[in-house]
């Protein structure tokens, strides 16, 4: 057969060799145990969590084997713009402080040697590879129009292939010169196909570096390697860019396992060194009937990795519930270390978890209560400010505006004491939270029975105000008050013959709190007050229940 005549005819205007290319791309210089590995979005306008995920354990594996991470935009099948697509990764990719060695910046600079670093900028390089395959026989250009309706594809092997089911080689695989050049002389478009040297009945192992070593059938299909575009599908991006950008370890999720056997024969089929693979567990999520299902973008907005910066999550707070998720053995160490950097806990690649991980919004929320309190004050008013600005900017210009009263409101309850108010897990939470410092109370509710009680407390309460100065003040006051107006001091007592007495003093306090914040439980109140000030506090008194 004339493949190489072939080959020629259908690429008149690569003439460049794979050879030329494999020159462009020289091996990596890295030691043995440095790990070069990639993230490989395409661009959706959308980064699953699941997606994230895997640039995450594979910052992971570069950073802790002081190997290199690098960014390859995958966005050959993408007919839409994807620039706007493209921001949306860079930008959730940098506010998790996931930075790359070699990338393309978004004015599309390469930064490195191996680049582009977007597929639609390599097409030239597939179709130099794809020559060669056709040139030495393995691979073939097919002319079935697909586009036209899949029923002629059908027919076709029908035709040819009806008895067997094993294999699925297709009708065009052994075209001649002359009748591949009657094709392009109709002025048919083609795809390049994969001749699979298999039969159907062969099977392959590969070691997976989680899940250890994996048995399947072997491919048995021409599958498409170029498209009538001249893009390639991801398998053939794949084979060809992990191999000339120095990929050691392929971090992908567990759904292309089932399809590694066919990258594996382009890769033999290339000439090219298999590479690892590391094929993470997918995350799943509990269902209401308890049944676990795969996190999806329809159903779970936590999927959607901007829902936690929406919602103001801590970025150390995602990271470390992943971290938790790749490796059970997170809990322990931070436990251990409770002031270290998540930077600091290392794993290896075969310590990755080789079970589901299912997402727990509760789990989340703990984790990110432990790492708000931790932070003072002024910390976390800033924090709280940054989030606004870009998400409310109304309550921006409040909190900038009355810097010394928030900053008071995130210090309460937290600074300088051992056991900090666990209470926020995210800064989005924060304005309904505090809802009774932006705004009088509305609708407060209270008892029928308690409410002429309540009325007649606040009001002598009110007559003798004054703004106390201490915390033990505040409680004095108020307790010196219920006493005189014939509230139980002494619980015991108080227990004892409940009827003797109005209430008893923690009573009288709850009205007080109610009144000022609308709530039966709140964040220390003598804070609260100061706050608030004199005179919205008297105010609130005054208006009662
Ligand atoms: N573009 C592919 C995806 O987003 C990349 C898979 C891989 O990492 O190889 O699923």
């Amino acid at each position: 057969m004339d493949y190489k005549k072939i080959a020629d005819l259908l690429f008149k205007d690569i003439s460049l060799t794979t050879d030329d290319i494999l020159q462009r791309y020289p091996k990596r210089k890295l030691k043995s145990d440095q790990i070069v590995t990639r993230f490989a979005p395409s661009p959706t306008g959308y980064m699953h969590i699941g997606n994230f995920f895997q640039a995450f354990i594979s910052y992971n594996l570069a950073k802790n084997s002081d190997g290199i991470l690098y960014l390859r935009i995958e966005d050959t099948d993408r007919k839409r713009e994807v620039q706007e697509a493209k921001g949306v990764i860079y930008e959730i990719l940098d506010h998790y402080g996931i930075k790359f060695d070699e990338y393309q910046t978004l004015d599309g600079k390469d930064i490195g040697d191996y680049g582009p670093y977007v597929q639609s900028q390599r097409k030239d390089i597939y179709k130099v590879f794809a020559k060669k395959l056709v040139s030495e026989g393995k691979a073939f250009p097919c002319f079935c129009k697909k586009t036209e309706g899949k029923e002629d594809v059908l027919k076709l092997r029908e035709d040819k292939f009806i008895e067997d089911d094993e294999k699925e080689y297709d009708p065009c695989r052994n075209l001649s010169y002359k009748e591949v050049k009657s094709h392009l002389d109709r002025g048919e478009s083609f795809a390049i196909r994969l001749k699979t040297k298999n039969q159907g009945h062969e099977r392959i192992k590969f070691t997976d570096l989680i899940k250890g070593e994996l048995e399947a059938k072997a491919n048995a299909k021409d599958f498409v390697i170029l498209k009538s575009d001249g893009t390639p599908p991801y398998a053939f991006a794949h084979a060809v860019d992990d191999t000339l950008m120095g990929t050691t370890i392929v971090v992908r999720g567990e759904e292309y396992i089932s399809s590694t056997p066919a990258h594996l024969e382009l890769f033999e089929a290339l000439g090219f060194n298999p590479i690892a693979y590391c094929h993470n567990p997918l995350i799943y999520k509990l269902g209401e009937n308890g049944n676990r299902r795969k996190i999806s973008k329809r159903y779970d907005p936590e999927s959607n990795m901007q829902y936690f910066s929406e919602n103001g999550y801590p970025v150390e707070s995602v990271l470390e519930y992943l971290l938790n998720m790749i490796n059970s053995g997170f809990e322990i160490w931070r436990k251990n270390n409770p002031s270290l950097s998540w930077k600091e806990f290392k794993f290896n690649v075969n310590q990755i978890t080789t079970v589901a991980p299912i997402f727990d919004i509760m789990k989340l929320n703990d984790i990110s209560k432990n790492i708000i309190a931790q932070q003072n004050g002024e910390e976390l008013y800033k924090n709280w400010l940054n989030y606004a600005q870009k998400y409310d900017k109304d309550l921006a210009l409040i909190l900038s505006e009355n810097r010394e009263k928030y900053i008071k409101l995130c210090q309460m309850d937290r600074e300088g004491l051992a056991k900090p108010r666990k209470d926020i897990y995210n800064y989005g939470m924060m304005k309904n939270y505090f809802d009774y410092i932006f705004d009088v109370p509305k609708n407060i509710e209270i008892d029928e029975n308690d409410k002429v009680l309540a009325n007649d407390f606040i009001s002598k309460y009110l007559k003798t105000f004054q703004m106390p100065r201490s915390n033990e003040e505040w409680f004095a006051d108020v307790k010196k008050l219920a006493q005189q107006e014939g509230y139980a001091t002494d619980n015991k007592l108080y227990k004892q013959n409940p009827m003797a007495y109005k209430g008893n003093v923690a009573k009288a306090c709850e009205f007080i709190r109610l009144a000022l914040t609308g709530r039966k439980n709140s964040p220390t109140l003598f804070t609260i007050m100061q706050i608030l000030g004199e005179q919205e506090v008297k105010s609130r008194l005054e208006r009662g229940f």
